[in-house]
């Protein structure tokens, strides 16, 4: 099957052809500032990037120039678009109505709809991509899949916040959780890759990236997860705070004489490593060149993520009772061999032990823990496009 995976951002969007039987990709791209001009980079396997610069006033035109590429007679990778057999779609919320992947229809549509409150960014970009899809081809299955839903088996425990029911009632306020995608194609993969009895499993998924967010998976199947009711909740990110106390909020408003809102701009945008290190930079490359430059901010950028990943790893060995892997992954799980090493450096008490040579290694499938680590330590690659595809896949063929 050739599968056409979406990922709409509000101004973006990404994307990769599949061959679902051979996993490979036959072309990807990213359009750019849609909606400001546009700029689509599209890129056929083993071929040259090229880049067009055309007006992209919506996600329609944007895709409308996707899918021309894909049939272009000389770079294309397809005769015709009778060719795509489905497309399948990164989104961000589902609430708690859609908790799997779905065939889009009218009332998928209507619930994507309904979480445009809960992911203002995303959510009416995705829908835009679904319906630019179902308009330029029409009649060909488009399958949604949420980056909430594979955090829908938490238990209440986990998912519910301690203030009044009324506010869970009326507006659904929990923690749902986010990169739900990637934790579980992580955790499966890990389970594979290390032969490990899934219905007797505990794995702790970390995913490190610009956006970072922890997981707790038992038996296949998230039992926590550290992203809340938005993304903003958790670890420590490139601008984002993650946890604080919700006090911070009101105190500052008053004092700067500042809205909620724009104190909840600057605690996604403004936050993060990127003040830790007194706005030196977000990504992980310049803290770290940084820190070995004597810049103490940016060595307490990393040193306060660490500290961060390690407290939720501790917590999600507690809350599973145990653990038996813990898996790094994202852009900085996968590269950043000091981040791993000062995180594991907290968990002597697990009986963890790390094997620096292995530390080096970056960007494939590897064990990074000793043969005599009490728990085994790896590192995953994520690949959500891989994942949509394969959940596509499986809900078309199921149809
Ligand atoms: P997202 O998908 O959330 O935008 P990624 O998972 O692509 O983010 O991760 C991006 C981050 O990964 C960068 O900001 C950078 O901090 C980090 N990163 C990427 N490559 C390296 C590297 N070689 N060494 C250290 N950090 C890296």
């Amino acid at each position: 099957m050739n599968v056409l995976v979406i990922n709409c951002g509000s101004s973006s969007l990404k994307y990769q052809l599949i061959n679902s039987d051979t996993e490979q990709v036959a072309a990807k791209g990213l359009c750019e500032r849609i909606g400001v001009d546009g700029r689509m980079v599209y890129q056929p396997a083993g071929g040259e990037k090229e880049i067009t610069e055309a007006p992209m006033p919506t996600h329609n035109e944007a895709i409308r120039m996707v899918l021309e590429a894909l049939v272009n007679p000389k770079t294309g990778v397809l005769k015709s678009l009778d060719e795509v057999d489905a497309i399948g779609h990164r989104v961000l919320h589902g609430g708690a109505k859609l908790t799997r992947s779905v065939i889009v229809d009218d009332y998928a549509k209507q619930v994507i709809r309904e979480c445009f409150d809960l992911g203002p960014l995303h959510n009416p970009a995705n829908l835009m991509g679904i319906e630019a899809c179902m308009k330029l081809m029409p009649g060909k299955p488009n399958v949604a899949v949420f980056d909430t839903a594979f955090h829908q088996t938490m238990p209440p425990k986990a998912y519910r916040y301690a203030i009044p029911t009324r506010y869970y009632q009326k507006y659904a306020i929990r923690k749902y959780g986010f990169h739900g995608t990637s934790h579980s194609f992580v955790s499966g993969e890990t389970i594979k890759f290390l032969g490990l009895d899934r219905n007797n499993s505990k794995v702790i998924v970390a995913h490190l990236g610009n956006g970072a967010s922890i997981s707790a998976v038992k038996n296949g199947k998230c039992a926590d997860t550290s992203m809340g009711l938005t993304p903003l909740e958790g670890l420590i990110m490139g601008t984002r705070s993650g946890d604080l106390d919700p006090a911070v909020l009101e105190y500052i408003c008053n004092h700067e004489n500042i809205t909620v809102s724009q104190m909840l701009h600057i605690l996604n945008k403004e936050s993060g490593v990127y003040a830790l290190s007194d706005n030196l930079s977000s990504d992980f490359r310049d803290l770290e060149d940084a820190m070995n430059n004597g810049n103490e901010s940016a060595a307490l950028a990393i040193d306060a993520f660490c500290y961060r990943v390690a407290k939720y790893i501790g917590s999600y060995a507690a809350a599973m009772n145990g653990v038996d892997a813990i898996t790094f992954t994202g852009g900085i799980g996968e590269n950043a061999g000091i981040v791993r090493e000062k995180v594991l450096s907290y968990f002597g008490y697990l009986g963890i032990k790390m094997d620096p040579e292995q530390n080096k290694k970056r960007g494939e499938n590897f064990i990074l823990s000793t043969p005599d680590s009490r728990v085994t330590v790896c590192v995953i690659p994520t690949n959500e496009e891989l994942a949509i595809c394969r959940e596509t896949v499986e809900l078309v063929s199921r149809a």
